[in-house]
């Protein structure tokens, strides 16, 4: 059984060789691989199959790489580029009558193949495995009738079995792959649409209502103000109301553009440290409302990329909620630590915490516990400016006891500062 155990040896790299190509498929960015990194595992395949032939006299090779050549064509329709390739590499072996036949047999294959391929993308994925079985038993009857008609002495029975089995089976087993990622990568690509669009009408939905409710309520008085016999005091009163509402329906939108927009158009050196210190500046009245002191401990250096509004932002957005997390006072311990790739920034409160499945939540759109004093959107802006900026967030909470955040962003390197000027 020479020739089947040949053909064996080439079928067993073939699916060697899918299995790698699964494999780079899997890293690949978007499940994809692009044509010349196809073309070179086609034409790899092709040499492996031919380094490995049944050659029982010097001048004829038989293996399978009619299968890469079949796939490549159907699928990829490289079908006459991979012929050229394969005789250019057949040649290698020797410029003999085995060539001449190699070409007799190829060349019409590479151009059916480049026919048929776009009406084979056409067809629906089970007409596509049954059609490539049938070229690939096909292909093999006709090898084996070429086989005759070289009159070699091989084992006829051993001929036909190698023949018939292996290359439908290989081709067969192959195309099952291909169908099976490009099936896998379609459903993927449709999931990623539908989640989209979800996360579109709810966010559509959500903020209609969290706009409506603030405008809603700024209308009734606007015309509770029209009554002309109204007090100076109420009048005042109501404008008061009526702006305060606005400004919750503006807010709403600020936040929902920045988080639906968070792309830093200006990329400026943000002094960690003195950043912070403003933005505490900034809230320390709402912490002494809360009775909450403010513990800093700051390292000397650490500059980050980033817009400085926005960083900001996110950080009063942080800071708040660690504040509003203690009602009835505790300590904010808010510290940073600088190392050659990053600088990590810590905000640490004494609140009432976070149990697992609020700490999943957050960062989902309107998502507060708050009720009527939150709008939900505060982590989320945070989380999108902090990816927008290349950092991450660890939060690690525990009800009752506290809420830390660990914020990473890369480090700019003193290097390239003293470049631009600023050491
Ligand atoms: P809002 O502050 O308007 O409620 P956020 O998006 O800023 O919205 O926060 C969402 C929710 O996450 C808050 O309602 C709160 O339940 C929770 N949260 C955020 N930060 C903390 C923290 N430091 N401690 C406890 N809970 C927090
Ligand atoms: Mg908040």
């Amino acid at each position: 059984m020479e020739i089947t155990t040949h053909l064996f040896i080439n079928l067993s790299l073939l699916i060697i060789l899918l299995f790698i190509s699964l494999i780079l498929l899997e890293k690949s960015k978007n499940f994809s691989l692009s044509k010349p990194s196809m073309i070179t595992l086609f034409i790899v395949t092709i040499w492996l199959c031919i380094q490995f032939s049944y050659a029982p006299v010097s001048y004829a090779r038989f293996d399978l790489r009619m299968i890469p050549i079949v796939l490549g064509g159907l699928y990829v329709g490289i079908g006459p580029l991979l012929v050229i390739a394969m005789i250019g590499i057949r040649s290698l072996y020797g410029v003999d009558i085995g060539l001449w036949q190699t070409l007799a047999f190829y060349v019409p294959l590479a151009l059916i193949l480049w026919r048929l391929y776009p009406w084979f993308l056409k067809q629906p994925p089970t007409k596509r495995i049954f059609f490539t079985i049938c070229i690939g038993m096909s292909l093999g009857i006709l090898s084996v009738v070429g086989m005759s008609f070289d009159n070699l002495s091989v084992n006829q029975f051993d001929a036909w079995f190698g023949f018939l089995i292996m290359p439908s089976l290989g081709i067969g087993i192959i195309s099952y792959g291909i169908e099976f990622v490009r099936k896998t990568n379609e459903m993927q690509q449709q999931l990623i649409k539908t989640e989209k669009l979800k996360a579109v009408e709810q966010m559509g939905a959500a903020i209609s209502h969290e706009i409506r409710n603030p405008l809603t309520a700024a209308s009734g008085f606007v015309q509770l103000m029209q009554d002309d016999y109204l007090s100076r005091q109420k009048r005042k009163e109501y404008l008061a109301i009526v702006r305060e509402e606005l400004f919750l329906a503006e807010k709403v939108i600020q936040d929902y553009l920045t988080f639906a927009k968070p792309a830093i158009e200006k990329f400026e050196e943000l002094n960690v440290k003195s950043e912070l210190r403003q933005i505490i500046n900034l809230l320390q009245p709402l912490a002494n409302q809360y009775s909450v002191e403010i513990v800093t401990d700051f390292c000397i250096i650490g500059y980050i990329q980033g817009d400085e509004q926005k960083f900001r932002q996110c950080f009063v957005n942080v800071l708040k909620n660690a504040i509003e997390s203690m009602p009835h006072g505790g300590t904010l311990h808010v510290s940073t630590e600088y190392s050659q790739d990053e600088v990590t920034i810590m905000v640490k409160d004494t609140g009432v915490g976070m149990t697992s499945q609020q700490l999943e939540r957050l960062g989902e759109p309107f998502y507060s516990t708050k009720g009527k004093n939150g709008t939900g959107l505060g982590m989320m802006v945070v989380y999108s400016l902090v990816r927008a900026m290349n950092g991450t967030i660890l939060v690690e909470s525990e009800v009752g006891k506290g809420t830390t955040f660990h914020f990473e962003f890369p480090t700019i390197s003193i290097k390239k500062m003293e470049q631009t000027g600023r050491v």
